[in-house]
């Protein structure tokens, strides 16, 4: 049984919480796309864990992890995140692999992610300056170096001197300044090469033999299907396919091997970064929402924007990645608000949408149809395990969310705590 979990919104839907649980009866844990500016959070016996580029499943003993050629590596992050990992007791040497067809973020691509954000002004994307974008803009010219690259000196000598000159960054500015200086990058990333090779596989063979094997692999999205490159409302996107299809290409496992996909949305919504968000609430209640959610970003420590639960974008989610289930996260941060409204559609010029729209300049006009419901005051949903138990009106609000985005709720998280779960039906179960 092998199953991808994806974000159904703008990412920050507490993936990282679903794919440590899901994980302990997975046998490989893959990362397919992103870099660095991924940010999963898991909290395990009251000690909270970041990951940005390990798949979280190798939190758990014994687990393998891989991250495939779809992700861009900063080899210097990865290091430090196997450093941190390593003085909490656990050990990925000899469980995890990167591919060697990953593609690296090298120095010039912050200096370049950075100028550009400060160029576009207001209209920036909110990127969070990692480096990531202009990594994948080098990866589709052509002009991108690999991980396989750094393990033979000459080569990467003469890759590196050859990208650097095909794009003109070599050239001096005009103020006579050189800003990239070839010989210190190849030294650093040399030294990082040798680092890092113990990590590096040839990750897709790997994945087969898994699959022979009849292993379980879980494929961890990172951001959401919102943030999707082509599903997303561009260009207030990322710069990778966050949507299912991304495990496949992001690590040469084909279609036909996917037996379920799984997507995670919280129960209100949050987005980071510049772009469309109707069901934005951007006054107290957002305030409330953003404060009771602890809603800064785990990568950039930035505030999130808030917002009510959007059916238009999760029917989507369902849609572009061909959803067998959902997991509703955070219902306990909805505790004690009196009314939750649901976004059930949009209005755009007078007429009321049935589809979500395709252009970000649409959407950013688009006003929320809600539907409200009654919430659970007086009574919590934090840290409970069981459907039957839920108060009546939080039933009633996940039943209206299963009805109107038209996909079963198997799982409901209920606090950050590995704990907080509730099953309604086993996801590795076919
Ligand atoms: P990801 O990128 O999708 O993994 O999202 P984050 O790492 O930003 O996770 C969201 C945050 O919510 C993390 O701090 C989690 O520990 C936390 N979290 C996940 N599920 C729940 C839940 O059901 N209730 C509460 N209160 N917190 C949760």
């Amino acid at each position: 049984m092998n199953l991808v979990v994806v974000g159904m919104q703008w990412g920050d839907e507490g993936k990282g919480k679903v794919v440590d649980f899901l994980s302990e009866t997975a046998d490989v844990i893959i990362r397919y796309q992103g870099g660095h500016n991924a940010g999963h959070t898991v909290v395990i016996e009251g000690q909270t864990i970041i990951l940005h580029l390990i798949p979280t499943g190798l939190l758990h003993a014994g687990k393998i992890g891989v991250i495939g050629h779809g992700v861009v590596v900063d080899p210097k992050a990865l290091l430090d995140e196997i450093e941190m990992l390593a003085s909490k007791g656990i050990s990925v040497t000899g469980r995890l692999f990167l591919s060697d067809a990953a593609h690296l973020v090298m120095p010039y691509h912050r200096t370049m992610d950075h100028e550009s954000e400060q160029r576009r002004g207001a209209s920036k994307i909110g990127t969070t300056g990692r480096g990531i974008g202009p990594a994948y803009a080098d990866k589709m010219a052509r002009v991108g170096i690999r991980v396989a690259d750094l393990l033979d000196p000459q080569h990467f000598r003469e890759k590196l001197s050859a990208n650097l000159t095909e794009t003109g960054r070599l050239l001096p500015t005009t103020a006579g300044e050189h800003t990239v200086d070839l010989q210190k990058i190849y030294d650093e990333y040399l030294a990082l090469g040798e680092r890092i090779k113990p990590y590096i596989a040839g990750t897709a063979r790997i994945l087969r033999q898994a699959i022979g094997r009849k292993q379980h692999l879980l494929f961890e999205g990172a951001q959401g299907t919102q943030l999707d490159v082509d599903m997303g409302a561009y260009p207030y996107v990322t710069s990778s396919n966050a949507t299912a299809g991304g495990a496949c290409t992001g690590t040469g496992v084909g279609p036909t091997q996917i037996d379920k996909v799984i997507g995670v949305a919280k129960a209100y919504a949050t987005r980071v970064g510049s772009g469309p968000f109707p069901s934005e609430t951007d006054n107290d209640i957002g305030e409330r929402l953003r404060t009771q959610g602890q809603e800064f970003g785990a990568t950039t420590g930035r505030s999130r924007r808030c917002g009510w639960f959007d059916v238009m974008a999760a029917r989507y989610a369902v849609d572009v990645n061909g959803l067998t289930a959902m997991v509703v996260t955070k219902l306990d941060i909805l505790d004690g608000f009196s009314e939750i409204p649901l976004c059930t559609g949009y209005q755009y010029k007078g007429q009321l949408l049935t589809e979500m729209p395709t252009s970000a300049n649409v959407l950013q006009h688009c006003t929320p149809v809600y539907q409200v419901f009654d919430g659970w005051r007086g009574q919590t949903t934090a840290g409970a395990t069981s459907y039957g138990k839920l108060p009546d009106n939080a039933r009633r609000y996940l039943e209206a969310i299963e009805t109107r985005v038209g996909c079963p709720v198997d799982l409901i998280s209920t606090g950050s705590d590995r704990g907080g779960m509730i099953i309604r039906r086993a996801p590795f179960v076919s």
